[in-house]
């Protein structure tokens, strides 16, 4: 469960996590983002520095750009699962391999405090805790959130994530 929001930080109605490990891959995080927020529905709040990470999952790909946005939005969380979807389909995505090379995945980490547990829709995301890639850039916008019962910071410690790495030097957005 998420910790209720409280105090003064920026509230936010859910956190995305997005990746692409094809193509420019910063450019297409950019693109993501300003897709899924160009109709005002979905309204940015906060968004993490780029991260290059190591391919999860299936090793033998190309390393990933990572970043996370927190939002505000008056969709319910299957309405922006289709927002994020549509995102992904107007990019170009395709589909072959499960956790395969893509030009661009969006998932939703968190809704509000809800537990959603449908067989298309997961929420909080079940892989939060063992990704470092989504947690290490999650943690620089939303520090607040609280996994069964567990900081991001605590979530973090418990793993292996020296491959995720800033990617402040802009030669990286080559
Ligand atoms: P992972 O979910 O492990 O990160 P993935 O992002 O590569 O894997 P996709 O192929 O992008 O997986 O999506 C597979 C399905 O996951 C989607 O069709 C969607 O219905 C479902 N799904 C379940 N929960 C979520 C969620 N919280 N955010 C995005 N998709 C979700
Ligand atoms: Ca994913
Ligand atoms: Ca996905």
């Amino acid at each position: 469960m998420l910790k209720p929001k409280s105090g003064t930080a920026t509230q936010f109605d859910a956190a995305l996590g997005l990746g692409s490990n094809m193509g420019d891959k910063a450019k297409n995080i950019d693109r993501a983002v300003a897709l899924l927020t160009s109709d005002g529905r979905v309204k940015l709040v906060a968004r993490s520095r780029d991260y290059r990470s190591a391919p999860w999952g299936i090793a033998e790909q190309d390393w990933f750009v990572n970043a996370c946005v927190t939002v505000q939005t008056d969709l319910s969380a299957r309405d922006l699962l289709k927002r994020c979807q549509d995102v992904e389909n107007v990019m170009g995505r395709e589909r072959k391999q499960k956790w395969g090379p893509r030009l661009i995945d969006v998932d939703i980490l968190t809704y509000r405090d809800q537990v959603i547990s449908e067989p298309d829709l997961t929420v909080p995301h079940p892989l939060i805790a063992e990704r470092g890639f989504v947690l290490i850039p999650l943690m620089e916008i939303a520090p607040e959130i609280v996994l069964k019962g567990q900081s991001l910071q605590g979530l973090v410690e418990a793993i292996d994530a020296r491959d995720v790495v800033a990617m402040e030097n802009e030669g990286w957005r080559k």
